[in-house]
């Protein structure tokens, strides 16, 4: 297949072109670069099924020649670049994903989306079902990245009724593995790079409240499980072992050997605002249809990711 994946220099993004070349495919990443990276790329320069185009969804795509599939990764997930970029996050969860949706339409290619448990906001139903409609609050500081991509699912069912697109959703909860960004804001950064420096770990608040951390492979193999599936319907993908952030810390702290503090934090900015209460996937749907559910374990998983951080920390100094 020839696939496009925008975002494709991501966190994600980037691990989804490995697999899909592995598997044999043809991919085309597109990416800004305003969060992605060309170095999480670079290894793939000159292979012969990959290409690059530096390009911003949020303008009109053009590729030329057939696509069978696009995958639309490209978003702002961390809450920190959201915040900074309310705007942007919004625009590229709106006008990206018409200008997605429309390669797709215009190539005949099936469409999956890259969504999110934000859609959830901050639930009320425990752990997270798909039918779940979800408490967002639109006028918050966190309502820019959950109205985009709640917008972005209503776009994508749009374009399956009206126009027949082939669509799938996938919707993300917390993932985290090599290549995230170092500086990133989000928590798996922040512990792991405070604990390799000897920093204090910014637990925010009292650290009560809870997430559930897939490793990114585990994510990647239920992403394209999802997309050769028939699954119309939203499907989450997530581990459902829940733990509250304290306990992430002191998990930090184990598996780095680090002698770092617990530091509890109360930030005066916006980024605690809305912060959801509890957050934890049911992934029935994806273990009965997908016959998928997270193989990697957590400690397994934050060795590969603290191994990858300790080399960025030591190339960067
Ligand atoms: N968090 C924290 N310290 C940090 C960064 C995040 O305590 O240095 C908390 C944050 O308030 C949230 C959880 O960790 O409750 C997960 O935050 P993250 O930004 O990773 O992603 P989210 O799940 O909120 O999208």
């Amino acid at each position: 297949m020839r696939i496009l994946i925008t975002g494709g220099a991501g966190f994600i993004g980037s691990h989804l072109c490995d697999r899909l070349l592995a598997d044999g495919h043809e991919v085309i990443a597109m990416d800004n670069l305003s969060t992605g990276s060309v170095e999480n790329i670079a290894h793939l320069a000159g292979h012969e099924r990959f290409r690059f185009i530096k390009h911003d969804v949020t303008h009109y795509i053009y590729i030329a020649g057939p696509l069978d599939a696009v995958l639309h990764l490209a978003s702002l997930p961390s809450p920190v670049d959201y915040l900074n970029y309310p705007i942007q996050t919004l625009k590229v969860g709106a006008l990206g994903t018409h200008n997605a949706l429309g390669v797709a339409l215009a190539k005949g290619a099936r469409f999956l989306l890259a969504s999110t448990s934000e859609v959830y906001g901050d639930p009320l139903v425990h752990p997270q079902t798909e039918d779940y409609w979800g408490n967002v609050n639109p006028v918050g500081p966190r309502g820019v990245y959950d109205e985009s991509k709640r917008f972005a699912e209503a776009l994508t069912m749009a374009y399956h009724r009206y126009h027949g697109v082939d669509t799938r959703i996938a919707r993300i909860f917390n993932c985290y593995g090599p290549r995230m960004r170092l500086d990133d804001g989000r928590v798996v950064p922040n512990f792991i790079g405070q604990a390799l420096r000897g920093e204090p770990l910014t637990v925010y608040d009292d650290g009560s409240r809870t997430r559930s951390f897939c490793y990114v492979s585990d994510m990647v193999d239920g992403l394209v499980r999802l997309l050769f599936s028939d699954e119309v319907r939203p499907v989450n993908l997530g581990n459902p072992q829940e733990m509250t952030i304290l306990e992430f810390a002191q998990k930090i702290l184990e598996i780095t050997g680090s002698r770092s503090e617990i530091a509890f934090v109360r930030p005066t900015d916006d980024r605690t605002r809305d912060d959801p209460q509890r957050r934890c996937p049911d992934i029935t749907r994806a273990r009965t249809v997908l016959g998928w559910e997270p193989k990697v374990s957590l400690e397994e998983g934050l060795r590969e990711t603290v191994a990858y951080f300790r080399n960025k920390i030591i190339v960067q100094g």
